[in-house]
């Protein structure tokens, strides 16, 4: 690139609402302002000419449905989604298959986190979800407080990945994050210095690298998980422990699994290779999905 030729192609490193700010591939950072409601989101690769930024095509992109119904897509180009959990406090019921689903919905690739290891039932947690979800994605025992494990998740994004965490208030998303990625509060005040909204104005989300390779986007404010933004009929096909079940095809292509004749997810919970609980906390996503259909169609 020649001298005074600025680079028009860049990432979104930060939201603020009325501004973002990106990162330019020639390493220079500046705020862009936006409109309202823009659709640019933090992770987005974007180009920039006089009339305005430009999103370019996002993959892994997530999304998660507000009390209201209403989705909001938190982030964009993940590639990993760190569902953090804690002994206490404890998620609750169907919050991993939740956020599993929405990751597999989504292409991103789910990862288990157990924080918090100094707490000693923390070990049973971990052999837990290893046994529940390790078919699903990698399994990480770590604590924020004393270190345990960060080098092992600290490489494991170290190859380029981005990712995001997500959990129950308390598990210690934010302790995790100051972990791994020590400049977390100073970049941010950096980065309201540099639009001029001040120090203090809350963003979006911000996307932050990590000092061995790797990126993670911070949500604050954002990060407890409702009910997915995905169809009905998508959901069996991403639900955590259905895969083998899948692979025999039910009696009626539009199977629910819920109580239909010749169904193979009911034949793998009666056989007990799918555990009664997890289609119970299918079950009750299913209902939450159908019932966003209607209201959204009105009826
Ligand atoms: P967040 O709401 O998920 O962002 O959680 P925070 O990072 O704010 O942490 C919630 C609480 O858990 C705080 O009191 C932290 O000090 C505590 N915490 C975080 N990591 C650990 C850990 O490794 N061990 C223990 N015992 N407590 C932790
Ligand atoms: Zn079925």
């Amino acid at each position: 690139m020649g001298s005074g030729q600025r680079s028009t192609r860049g990432t979104v490193v930060a939201h603020f609402g009325i501004a973002v700010s990106v990162r330019f591939d020639d390493e220079t950072q500046r705020p862009v302002d936006v409109r309202r409601n823009s659709g640019h989101l933090v992770g987005d690769r974007v180009e920039w000419s006089p009339q305005g930024l430009k999103s370019l095509p996002a993959t892994g992109v997530l999304r998660r449905r507000d009390k209201h119904g209403r989705i909001h897509s938190i982030a964009s180009n993940l590639d990993v989604l760190g569902v953090v959990l804690a002994v206490r406090p404890p998620s609750p019921v169907g919050f991993v298959d939740r956020a599993i689903v929405a990751a597999r919905a989504a292409g991103i690739e789910p990862m288990l986190i157990v924080n918090k290891a100094d707490l000693a039932e923390s070990a049973h947690l971990h052999e837990q979800t290893l046994a529940d979800y390790g078919s699903c994605g990698r399994v990480f025992l770590v604590g924020a407080h004393r270190g345990e494990g960060l080098d092992r998740l600290r490489e494991f994004f170290a190859a380029g990945r981005r990712g995001v965490f997500i959990g129950t208030s308390g598990v210690g998303k934010s302790s995790l994050l100051n972990a791994i990625c020590p400049d977390v509060d100073l970049e941010v005040g950096d980065l309201n210095a540099s639009t001029g909204l001040g120090r203090h104005v809350t963003t979006t989300a911000t996307l932050h690298r990590l000092p061995g390779g790797g990126e993670l986007v911070d949500t604050p404010g954002f990060r407890d998980f409702g009910p997915v933004a995905i169809s009905p009929r998508d959901l069996a096909q991403h639900f955590p422990g259905f895969e083998p079940s899948l692979e025999e095809p039910c009696r009626f292509n539009d199977c629910s699994h819920r109580s239909e004749p010749g169904c193979s997810v009911l034949a793998a919970v009666r056989s007990g290779a799918l555990a009664e609980s997890r289609h119970a906390t299918y079950l009750q996503l299913l209902a939450e999905l159908d019932a966003i259909e209607k209201d959204a169609r009105g009826y």
